[in-house]
Parts: structure tokens; sequence; C-alpha cells
């Protein structure tokens, strides 16, 4: 590549961030990265209608969680400061006046009611209403009204708009280095709208002139903008900007898990999932929306995940750590077909990465959840083992107390299938021998001898151990299925065992079958 290569994520801040937004900035900086480019955030801000406050923030904060911060932005400068487009309006005013100075763009002086009755005549002919070569003649812009007129509307203060002027007849060729060569008749295409009657500029002209400006070498974006392409590239050779055009690329849609249709919020709420990476409230209906941090998802398994949602590898490996992402990305393997997101999926990225958190980090959730109970338990290196054995068994940080809380407290029920089946009088008698094994252990404890000795014992009543391990997890755990038993009968310790296989023999005397 002999450009140096500058990527940008262009949000505007609309709400929070849909998970297409976040792959798309994770797109950009991992393209960014793979060739030691510089990943940009400029906040696309010029839609008054649509700005939402906090959202800026909300975006900063959501891609600094998912470890995706970019080396130029509102918040840190940069080369081509500013990055928030409303602070920009003179640049762009600047080059809509270069257009019109160079007969590429109008000045539109018709009213919202002059625009529908023009609709609604064409509709009522069958053909959608298109500003173009033949209706922009029948309009009240500065190609039919005389030059007078139009200074002396403008002088009056009336509203106008600067329109672009699509040129005649030509084959505009749109490469996308995904989705390949695409050929588009000008004809086709609207007049767009390039400022608005409040003086500010409409995304187009504001996202051309910005691209230029801050080098932007690559655009990589949703498949949505696509339709926007041809007029993007007329924009760029009717400014001059022709020669520094960005190469483009047009990721996929996300699609619903059933594969049917893009993703949407409602799609979210429906399937219990999260959509956005943070929790959000919108601050005008004050409604929240569920994020993927508060949900409890890692930020390196959400990044494994999209990473994986329009991309692959071409190999089966599934895991990846943002730097293997990097090395391995390339636009070349972005796939045209959207790609469904599974929630499924996304959990067991989770339990992967949980599995990855260090013993030591969960062993501080356990701390937190005994103070808050305020259960004491001294031993940290015990704490430690704990989380080793029950993260194997755990999608979220939040259930790592759910599947170890038994290792604090005595349980207060017992699995009532594995009792109506298994708390026979030979597992009775078992528990019962193996409460005399641990009282009677003299010298240092070894839960593994221990449980031999039972075996011994067993055997010689000619009785089976597989008749008694079940209850006795019962009675230690209160679950009939869990962690490894050995490990968690090591953990408890001989005294701990014998006071709980001592309760669940009386509390279940009666269950006896
Ligand atoms: N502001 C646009 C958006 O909200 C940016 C599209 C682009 O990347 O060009 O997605």
């Amino acid at each position: 590549m002999n450009k140096a290569v500058r990527v940008r994520f262009a949000p505007s801040p609309t709400g929070g961030l849909h998970i297409g937004g976040l792959r798309t900035a994770l797109f950009n900086y991992l393209f960014a990265k793979k060739h030691g480019g510089t990943f940009i955030l400029r906040i696309e801000d010029t839609d008054q209608k649509r700005y939402v406050e906090g959202a800026e923030e909300y975006i900063a904060q959501s891609l600094k969680w998912a470890g995706l911060s970019p080396e130029e932005s509102p918040e840190v400068g940069g080369e081509f400061v500013p990055y928030r487009q409303s602070e920009r309006t003179k640049i762009y005013q600047k080059y809509a006046q270069e257009l019109l100075e160079a007969g590429k763009a109008y000045y539109a002086f018709d009213t919202a009611e002059e625009l529908d009755a023009m609709r609604r005549k064409l509709e009522a002919a069958k053909v959608v209403f298109q500003y173009n070569a033949i209706t922009r003649m029948q309009m009240k812009n500065s190609l039919t009204l005389s030059a007078e007129e139009v200074k002396a509307r403008i002088e009056a203060g009336e509203n106008y708009t600067i329109r672009f002027k699509i040129p005649v007849q030509q084959e505009v060729i749109l490469n996308d280095l995904i989705r390949g060569k695409i050929k588009i008749q000008s004809h086709t295409l609207d007049d767009k709208v390039l400022m608005k009657s409040d003086g500010l500029p409409t995304y187009h002209l504001a996202n051309v002139v910005d691209d230029y400006l801050m080098k932007i070498s690559h655009v990589i974006r949703g498949e949505e903008w696509l339709p926007s392409l041809p007029l993007h590239v007329l924009l760029y050779k009717a400014l001059g900007f022709e020669e520094s055009m960005p190469a483009f690329a047009h990721l996929p849609l996300i699609m619903k898990p059933s594969g049917k249709g893009k993703l949407s919020k409602r799609d979210a709420e429906k399937g219990n999932f999260p959509i956005f990476p943070l929790d959000w409230t919108d601050p005008k209906t004050g409604n929240k929306t569920d994020g993927f941090k508060e949900a409890g998802y890692l930020p390196e398994a959400l990044i494994n995940f999209l990473g994986l949602l329009g991309w692959n590898p071409g190999t089966e490996q599934e895991l990846f750590t943002i730097e293997e992402l990097t090395e391995a990305f390339s636009l070349e393997r972005v796939t045209k077909a959207g790609s469904k997101f599974d929630p499924e999926k996304l959990k067991w990225f989770n339990q992967q990465y949980l599995r990855h958190r260090s013993d030591s980090e969960l062993a501080q959730i356990f701390t937190k959840e005994l103070e808050a109970r305020k259960i004491t338990y001294q031993e940290t290196p015990k704490l430690e083992r704990i989380a080793s054995l029950v993260k194997e068994r755990i999608t979220f940080m939040a259930d790592l107390w759910e599947q170890g809380a038994y290792f604090f407290e005595t349980p207060q029920s017992y699995d009532e299938k594995v009792i109506k089946k298994r708390w026979t009088q030979d597992a009775v008698t078992g528990l019962s021998m193996y409460v005399d094994i641990l009282e009677s252990w003299q010298g240092d404890f070894d839960t593994q001898a221990s449980k031999e000795e039972l075996n011994t014992q067993l055997t010689a009543k000619e009785m089976k151990i597989g008749k008694v391990m079940q209850p006795l997890r019962v009675a230690l755990t209160g679950q009939g299925v869990g962690a490894d038993i050995v490990e968690v009968m090591d953990i408890l310790g001989k005294d701990e065992m014998a006071k709980r296989i001592k309760i669940a023999l009386e509390k279940l005397k009666d269950n006896v079958k």
C-alpha cells in the first residue's frame, strides 16, 4: 500500500451504538493496525434534528471499553482538528461556494409544499419524484430564476438549500473492495441537497470534504451507505478531489438470528440479548437499553465474536485475541453476504474468555460477594482454587457466585431428583462410614486417601462406592452435578465435610428409600 493508511469511524451521535456500528469501528481499527495506519474517530453531528445529548460521550466510552481507542478524535485531538463536524461549518460553506461558482451546484428555493406538489403530480403520472435534470428545470432555483431574483431572495432572507447538479449522461464507475466494480448511470441519481436551509451541510458534503481533508485512505463502512457512493464519487470529481479519492469497502449487514432481515433493537429485546456495548438511557424518553458490558460480557469475547461477523480467517480457528485478529485480517476475506447474529455463539465466546481470566482476578469477585454477604473467609489461596474450578462452568461473571456459593454456605436444600433416586439405605450407610473415617482421621488429611479408605470399607461389605458418590455430592453441595468432586472435597476439608454430611443425614432421614 503506497498511501499511508488512515481510516475513520464516523458515527452520528443519534443514540446508543448499535452492534453493527461497533463492528464497523472494529474492522476499521483492525485494518489500520494491520497496515501500521491511523484509526480516527470523527463525529458527524450536522443533523441537529437527530442529535442526542450524551451520545458522543457514550460512543467514546464504548470504544474505550471495547479496546478500540482512536489515535485522533474530538477527545484526543490530532493534526486535522476539529473532529466534530458541527465545528467545521465554515469549511463546508467554502466548498459549497466553490461548487456554486463552478456551476456544479445551485440554490434551490422550493418550499416543502412545492416539493410535495411536484411529487404528487409525478406520482399521478406514475413517476417517482426525483430532483433531477428534468424536474430541476420546473422548480424554483438558480437555474430557472434570474440572477437578480436569486440575489434578491437571498438578501430578503428567504430559506434556500444548495443542491448538487448531477452531471448528465455520465457513467459512474464505483470500485468497492468487497463488492468489486459497479456501474451506475448518472441520470438515475437525485440532485441531493448539500447545504440545508439551516446553513449546515448534509451528511454527503461533510463526509466527502472531511474524508478528503483528513487524508482518509480507505472508507470502511456499513452496506447501508453503498447507495450514496455514486453521489460521493461524483462529488469527489466535482470538488477536484478525484486524485486522492479513498478506496471504499462496504461491510455486509448483520442479520437477525433467523437470518431473515437486518438485526434490529427489537430483535434484541425479543431474544433477550443486548445490542449496545454499554447500558444506554435515552435522555428524552428515559428508556433504557441493555449493554453487553453490564450484562456480563467481556470485551475480548465480544470483539472476537464481532471479528468473525462478516469476516473469516479461511481456517477453522475461532478464538482470536485482538492482536491475532489484526494479524489475520484482510478486506479480501470480508464476505458480501450478510452474517447472522448468533447470541448463543456469543455466550460461548464469553465462556471461553472467562476461562482465560486469571484465578486471582476471579477470586476478587468472590471476595466482594463474601463481603457483601458478611461471610468471613480468610483463605485467599482457596478462593483462587474455587475460582479455577468454577470458571469452567460459567457463562457470565455474575454466575460465579451462584456456582460457587456452596463452598461458603452449607446447602439449604438438596437436589430433589437425585434424592428421590439415590438417597438409598446403601448411600446412607456409606455416608455414615465416611463420617467415621473423617472424624477419626489421624495426622495430615489426604482427601484421595480418605476416599480410597471408604472404598476399601465398602468393598469389604460388598457395597459399591458408585452408589455413594452422588449422594455425597448432594450432601456437600446441594447439587446433583458440578465441579470435580474430589477437588470440591479437598477444598471443603475434613471437618466441613463431616459436618455437612451429618446435617444432610439428619435433614433427609425421612427420605431414605
Ligand atoms: N455518519 C455516518 C453514520 O452515521 C457515517 C457513514 C460513513 O462512514 O460514511 O454511519
